[in-house]
């Protein structure tokens, strides 16, 4: 039996004695080995897990109020997050054989709401990427068609939600890592402002950047696991105080919809769903470089959205050519800080048969980086060395302050943007390889986010006339996730019920 792909429809399972945690967990493992040849997952951890939902489902029986909000929740996490005493690689030699000594707070705030952990997912090595094809492990393959990538860097992730082998997934999105694989891969994920999940325990990438982000099936699973994993945290600095109440106001919703709730609080329920003003980039319609279908999605969310009663506006972006030089800056000079750390002492792989420090250090990170890591290795300390530093790494500092202040007139005006998650479809594996920059270019559209700190989330629209999944993502002001969500789930309920 496949899972329910809805933690609501799976806590009812297990309250009516429908299903065990344990039968859930085994479920998921079938389901992984049934769609391994996808590399999704690097390390399944099945028989903890199964002890874990034993240990729960004993719970359940003597004392059903005693399991936490996420019980009943089979969760992946990226091959980037730390999980005490499992191993923790970022799909790079350099970590290879390392295992976290402490969980990160996220997965923490997971676990002591009774979620199980099924295993680590496949990501880009060190979450650099766009397709999932930069790790040790091979690169991670499209349920949708086999031959295609699946987005990346948390390609595995989006995967082990796609073929339904784990409810819920935890990526990392610097640049698009979270959306752009959700969209290729057709399922929803949320890249939360950033500041609002502790990234204590998530390897750096670009710490200025870097946000935890979680793929779900539904708006609302994605909601209730942000509220619990969300929130302030002594060991990160950048965490928010701000508080999370987005499941909340799911329930509070969710009543007002019971059927033996009177029509009357029915239509004021729907009458209360605030209509809202939407902006989208007039070349994300216009534009060549974006694929018909892409554009074609575009054009019928957008007449969706007029018809529901919301305004839409098309908005010029004139920054939009300097995205991607002032993010490619800012990050890689970022990388090449954080991952000085690798040196062969203190983690993960050390060279063999070197005769002196110094060379100890080369060979260690000759042999454990990647191609492309290297490459934005050299990148990062050539735009922070003194003679260039104004050039490039000042100068994208700018740029960035620029996308703040555009972005800020921007959500004076409306309460979100609409936008493609990329400008292509998933292309087929290896086709991209070759060319970094062509690559690079190809995160146009889901970078902006990172580079303001704003949140944004994936939506499923459909498919493309190959049938590979097409998806977009709105963005909103910072901290108003709850506002994002309820959005996007209520249009979503929308087109369930017009089907
Ligand atoms: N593709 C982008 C990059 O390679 C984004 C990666 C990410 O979000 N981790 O930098």
């Amino acid at each position: 039996m496949q899972p329910p792909k809805s933690l609501e429809a799976i806590q009812k399972a297990l309250a009516e004695n429908k299903i065990s945690c344990e039968q859930l967990v085994s479920n998921y493992l079938q389901q992984i080995e049934a769609t391994k040849h996808l590399n999704a997952y690097v390390e399944v951890f099945g028989d903890e897990a199964i002890e874990r939902a034993k240990k729960l489902d004993a719970r359940y029986a003597k004392e059903p109020e005693a399991v936490g909000k996420l019980f009943g929740a089979v969760v992946s996490i990226k091959d980037v997050i730390c999980y005490e005493g499992h191993q923790v690689t970022a799909a790079a030699k350099i970590l290879e054989g390392f295992h976290s000594l402490f969980s990160a707070t996220a997965v923490e705030r997971l676990l002591a709401e009774d979620a199980i952990i099924i295993g680590r997912t496949n990501c880009d090595q060190f979450a650099m990427g766009s397709d999932n094809t930069n790790s040790i492990y091979g690169p991670v393959r499209n349920a949708a068609d086999s031959s295609r990538v699946a987005g990346g860097s948390s390609g595995g992730a989006a995967v082990s939600v796609q073929t339904n082998s784990c409810l819920i997934a935890l990526g990392s999105d610097t640049g698009g890592s979270v959306r752009q694989p959700a969209a290729f891969c057709n399922v929803f994920g949320l890249k939360p402002t950033y500041g609002r999940i502790s990234r204590y325990g998530l390897l750096a990438y670009g710490s200025s950047f870097d946000q935890i982000g979680i793929f779900a099936h539904n708006v609302v699973d994605i909601s209730l696991m942000l509220d619990i994993i969300a929130g302030a945290d002594e060991f990160d600095a950048t965490s928010s105080t701000q508080t999370c109440d987005t499941f909340s106001r799911f329930e509070q919703l969710a009543l007002s919809r019971e059927p033996n709730t009177n029509r009357n609080s029915q239509l004021i329920a729907h009458s209360l769903q605030p209509k809202y003003k939407i902006a989208y980039l007039k070349s994300s319609i216009e534009s060549e470089a974006i694929e018909p279908a892409i554009r074609g999605k575009m054009r019928e969310t957008i007449l969706n959205l007029e018809n529901s009663g919301h305004t839409t506006a098309a908005i010029e972006f004139g920054l939009l050519d300097y995205i991607i030089p002032a993010y490619y800056v800012l990050t890689t000079a970022e990388a090449s800080s954080n991952l000085s750390r690798y040196d062969g002492v203190r983690y993960g792989h050390r060279a063999e048969n070197t005769k002196s420090l110094d060379e100890m250090y080369k060979k260690t990170r000759t042999e454990g980086f990647s191609e492309e890591v290297k490459r934005r290795i050299m990148l990062g300390a050539f735009v922070l060395s003194a003679g260039y530093y104004d050039a490039y790494y000042t100068k994208a500092q700018k740029v960035r302050r620029l996308l703040s202040d555009k972005i800020n007139e921007i959500f004076a005006q409306y309460d979100f943007i609409l936008m493609p998650a990329s400008p292509i479809a998933p292309w087929k594996i290896g086709e991209k390889n070759d060319d970094p920059v062509a690559m690079y270019l190809l995160d146009i559209f889901t970078v902006l986010a990172n580079m303001v700190g704003i949140p944004g989330i994936a939506v499923p629209v459909g498919f493309d006339e190959n049938n590979l999944p097409i998806g977009l993502q709105f963005l909103s002001a910072k901290w108003t996730e709850g506002n994002l969500l309820m959005f996007v789930d209520s249009l979503n309920r929308k087109i369930e019920s017009t089907n």
